[in-house]
């Protein structure tokens, strides 16, 4: 075993938390080795994030063209082709892959694909060698999680990663935990045109979002047909039969399990490895990871309230801040404002959905919104949120018409200052 070299920084997994530390790290001079067993760009580019949302944008223009005839096009033998869309989701991490790699040369980060490991807090070990590094960064993510005493066999019981190559559109899915991975592939096999079911161990959709948030989303589920079992687990499988907790009894192509995810943290682990990202075990989001690096490596504060969460597909989901559940009655006033009433959704025919505040002496404190562009509303209140502005200066602000941002300014003008 030889001692090569030694760095500033050695940061061990390269997706949103490896990368962004490493970046930043780089960026203020600082020497970084940066390892990855696998691709460059971790679970989120290849596994997550990234696929699911290529293959979501291709499912839900499909899914919109189908029903335009209320909007004025007509459209017959519109079709599917499977292969593209995987093709086309490939070629979307293997460009966003490149900007990565080129991001790496031009910061003199020397990257090294393949396994590592950890000695102490200073020593990294990787294909025999040794590197000493000042900080020792463990950004090293996370794997599915089966469902207890039922191992996935990636051709019945599957896990999110063996649908991102799949080869044929399924006729009948069962999904297993209505997380935000579990909402987005019901919202895609749906588009896709199968009969989707869907069983949530607890009592709403979403449940770590608001609750009017869970309650609109089980609305849309009914109206596009996904059956919803709440308060519903998966009981057994047995013969390729799904038999749910509920006593329904399906018999689907695949059973899906989105039931959470295992960190992926080193055997000899200890208090003096900083681990990141999906690996430090709190809320398992590529926006925490990327945050949380940046916290780590620059001057920013952390803080778990101002990360905004988005649930994608039709429509968009978003949320920063308090739920109204878990306030204290009248600790807080309150305006929802449906989009029913706003023009430009009225003209997009996107009426569903609303943007719900929650304030605390003329402070936002939460922000809710179900609706067409909710990921991009979402930050409006995290700019406002982040650096404390009142509504009543929010309320000067000039918003161009016709916009879902004025969704936004509807509901800060219902607000009290
Ligand atoms: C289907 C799906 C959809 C998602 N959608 C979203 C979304 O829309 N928005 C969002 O914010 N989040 C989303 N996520 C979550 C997001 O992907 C993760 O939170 C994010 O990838 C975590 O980033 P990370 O840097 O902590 O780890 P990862 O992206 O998991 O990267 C960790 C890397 O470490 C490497 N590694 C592990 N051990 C070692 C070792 N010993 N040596 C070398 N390398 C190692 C791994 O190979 C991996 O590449 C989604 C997840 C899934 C599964």
């Amino acid at each position: 075993m030889t001692e090569i070299d030694t760095y500033d920084y050695g940061i061990i997994g390269s997706g949103p938390a490896g990368l962004t530390a490493a970046f930043l790290a780089a960026k203020q001079g600082f020497s970084v080795i940066l390892f990855e067993k696998d691709e460059i760009g971790g679970n989120c580019l290849n596994k997550g994030a990234i696929p699911t949302k290529a293959i979501i944008n291709s499912v839900e223009l499909f899914n919109e063209i189908k029903n335009s005839e209320e909007i004025g096009i007509e459209v017959t033998d519109v079709k599917l082709n499977l292969p593209k869309i995987i093709e086309r989701k490939n070629k979307v991490i293997e460009k966003l892959k490149k900007h990565f790699e080129k991001e790496i040369d031009e910061h003199n980060i020397t990257f090294i694909q393949k396994e590592a490991s950890i000695i102490d807090e200073h020593t990294i070990e990787c294909n025999g060698n040794q590197y000493k590094c000042s900080k020792v960064i463990a950004a090293t993510g996370s794997t599915p999680k089966p469902f207890r005493g039922i191992s996935f066999d990636h051709k019945f019981i599957l896990n999110s990663e063996d649908l991102l190559n799949m080869t044929e559109i399924p006729k009948k899915v069962v999904i297993i935990g209505a997380g935000a991975e579990g909402v987005e592939w019901a919202r895609i096999f749906n588009a896709m045109g199968a009969e989707v079911t869907i069983a949530e161990k607890t009592s709403r959709l979403l449940h770590s979002a608001d609750i009017e948030i869970s309650k609109e989303l089980e609305k849309i589920f009914k109206e596009q047909g996904i059956n919803t079992y709440l308060s519903t687990d998966l009981d057994h499988i047995k013969d390729k039969k799904v038999t749910l907790t509920n006593g329904e009894i399906i018999e689907p192509d695949f059973v899906l399990i989105t039931i959470g995810r295992h960190v992926t943290r080193f055997d000899n682990d200890n208090n003096n490895i900083t681990y990141l990202g999906d690996a430090y075990g709190s809320l398992m989001l590529a926006t925490f990871a990327s945050y949380q690096a940046r916290a780590l490596v620059s001057d920013i504060v952390f803080d778990n309230v101002f990360v905004p969460s988005v649930v994608y597909g039709n429509p968009e989901i978003a949320w920063i801040g308090a739920n109204e559940q878990d306030l204290p009655n009248g600790s807080y006033d309150k305006v929802v404002y449906p989009l029913g009433k706003l023009a430009k959704a009225n003209c997009d025919n996107k009426t569903e959905g609303f943007v719900k505040i929650l304030t605390y002496q003329g402070y936002i404190i939460g922000a809710h919104i179900v609706g067409k562009e909710s990921s991009a509303l979402i930050h409006e209140f995290a700019i406002a949120m982040q650096n404390n502005i009142k509504v009543s200066e929010l309320k000067k602000v000039c918003f161009a018409h016709p916009t879902y941002s004025e969704a936004v300014y509807e509901s800060i003008l219902r607000l009290k200052l």
